[in-house]
Order: structure tokens, then sequence, then C-alpha cells
């Protein structure tokens, strides 16, 4: 166990409030996440509102989505306001789809505090099935054209980079929005700064369309060694990116599936008959 577990663990245990705050400052979401089944309910509630709320949203978007329901029809406004802000689009749009199952008069509330450019995402995001690309994709990407030069690229990424899911890849856009190509950040670092995009970009795009199963994103994403992936639509325009974080969910799923599948056993009697 990560050595800041057990002193996180006893000052939730003594109701030690000032401690526990700056014990979490320094957590891990992850670590955190380790020791999530573990908590009871009440350490978990506090957890949750104690968090700096950037971790917060990292160990919420990792919970199961009846669990995320639960949290935000039961947190404090303001941190379900901050969650609700934190959250990267595409799992906000999951979290609002599981509330949405359970209680859609809370879904309606929530989805109107968001900003209206925040909740035109969110509904896009939530008209694609779940087990497809679309499903698990954000539109949180960077997108250049291939006339920009090298050093206007790396200005406009100094912009860009605080809201995208990630900056390591940019993706090649034409004037209709579709996807022409493909390059790394170190590909731009690399370049002269006067370089055009279209000189230095890959224009062999290994790509999925919103509506490839997440079966086949992740087979992708395996046999190329991509840790992300575009997601065009019909016509080919760009609409969003999948991050290898959500296909690893992906197989866990599809893994826990298959196993019970073949054990065909029933596994609570399983485990405690005798
Ligand atoms: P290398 O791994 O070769 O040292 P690198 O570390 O700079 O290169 P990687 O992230 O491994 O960069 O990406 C290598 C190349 O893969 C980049 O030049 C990029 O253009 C290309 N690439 C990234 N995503 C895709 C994609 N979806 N389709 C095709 N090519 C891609
Ligand atoms: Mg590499």
């Amino acid at each position: 166990m990560e050595k800041i577990l057990s002193p996180i663990l006893k000052a939730l245990e003594e109701g030690d409030t000032l401690s526990l705050k700056r014990l979490l400052e320094e957590a891990h979401p992850q670590d955190l996440l380790l020791i999530w089944d573990d908590l009871n309910r009440e350490h978990r509630y506090v957890l949750l509102t104690l968090l700096p709320k950037e971790k917060a949203a990292e160990v919420f978007s990792n919970l199961p989505p009846e669990d995320q329901a639960e949290y935000l029809k039961t947190l404090p406004p303001w941190r379900v306001q901050e969650l609700l802000e934190e959250l990267s689009l595409d799992d906000l749009a999951d979290a609002l789809q599981a509330v949405e199952e359970e209680d859609p008069a809370l879904a309606r509330k929530l989805k109107e505090a968001l900003d209206p450019e925040t909740r035109a995402e969110v509904e896009e995001l939530t008209q694609y099935e779940e087990d497809e690309a679309g499903g698990l994709m954000t539109p949180e990407y960077v997108a250049v054209r291939a006339s920009m030069a090298v050093e206007d690229v790396l200005r406009f990424l100094r912009r860009a980079a605080p809201d995208a899911e990630t900056i390591y890849y940019l993706y090649v856009v034409d004037e209709e929005g579709r996807l022409m190509g493909v390059l790394s950040l170190r590909d731009l670092i690399v370049a002269d700064p006067r370089t055009k995009v279209a000189e230095i970009m890959n224009p062999k795009v290994v790509y999925v369309r919103t509506d490839t199963d997440q079966e086949e994103v992740a087979r992708l994403m395996a046999d190329y060694d991509f840790t992300v992936l575009p997601v065009v639509d019909e016509e080919g325009r760009l609409v969003g990116i999948v991050t290898v974080d959500d296909v690893l969910d992906v197989l866990e799923e599809e893994a826990t599936e298959d196993i019970h599948k073949l054990a065909a056993v029933d596994v609570p009697d399983l485990v405690y008959s005798q």
C-alpha cells in the first residue's frame, strides 16, 4: 500500500479534517481508487468533498456509473458544480447519462447548470452508442491547418493546451473539417519553425468512425501502438479522439464479461457455499 494511504485512513477514522486536507493535496487519485472499495460510505463522501477539485474529478470519473449518479444527487451543490466543470467531456457525458437513467429531472437540472457550449457538446456526445467509438470519444482535440507554419502552431498550442485532452498529437483538417493528416508534438518541436504543417504531417492517418465498435478501436490501438486515435463522421470530418485510458476500461469490461461467460457458473454460490 502507498505510504500516504495509512495516514489518510487514520485521519478519516479520527475525523481530522485539517490533516486530511493536507494529505489529500499530496495523494494521487489512483492510490485512492486502490482503497476505494474498502472505504465505508461516509469516508468516501468525506474524500469526494475534501479532495482538491481536479483530483475529486479524477476519482469520480473512475467510479461505476450508478455510484456517479448517486454522488451527483447527494454531494454538496458547490462540489457537484466543480465536478461538472472539471470532468472531461466524455466522462461528463457518461456521468450525466447515468443520472438520466435514474433521475431524468436531476439530469435536466445538471445540464442546465452547464455553460451553453459545454451543454451542446455533451448533448452531441450522448447521441452516440456507448459501445462505439462515438461513445468513447471526446471533442477536446487539437486541430490545425496544413497551411500553418510550425511556429504558428506552437503559439496556437499554448492557448489550446489547457482545454485539450492531449496535445501530444495534432490533427490536420481542411476547410470542411475533414481529417487530412496527423503529427506529433515531437515532430513539431524538431521541425524548423518556418516549415509548413503540410510538409511534416503524416497523411496516412489511422482513424476510426463514430460507429466503429469499441473492441475494434482497442484492437487498432494495440496493433498500431497508438495511445490516441482520431474519430471521424460519415463525411470524414474529425469529430473527436479516443484515448487509451478509455479503451483500457473497455478491455477490462469485456474481459470480465468473457470470464463470466467462460465460467458459466453461479459465482456467488461458488464463493459462499459451505
Ligand atoms: P517514435 O515513436 O517513432 O520515436 P515519436 O515518439 O515522436 O516517434 P509517436 O508518438 O510514437 O512519436 O508517434 C510517431 C508518429 O506516429 C508521429 O509522427 C505521428 O505523426 C504518427 N501518428 C500518431 N497518430 C497517428 C495516427 N492515428 N495515424 C497515423 N500516424 C499517427
Ligand atoms: Mg514514440
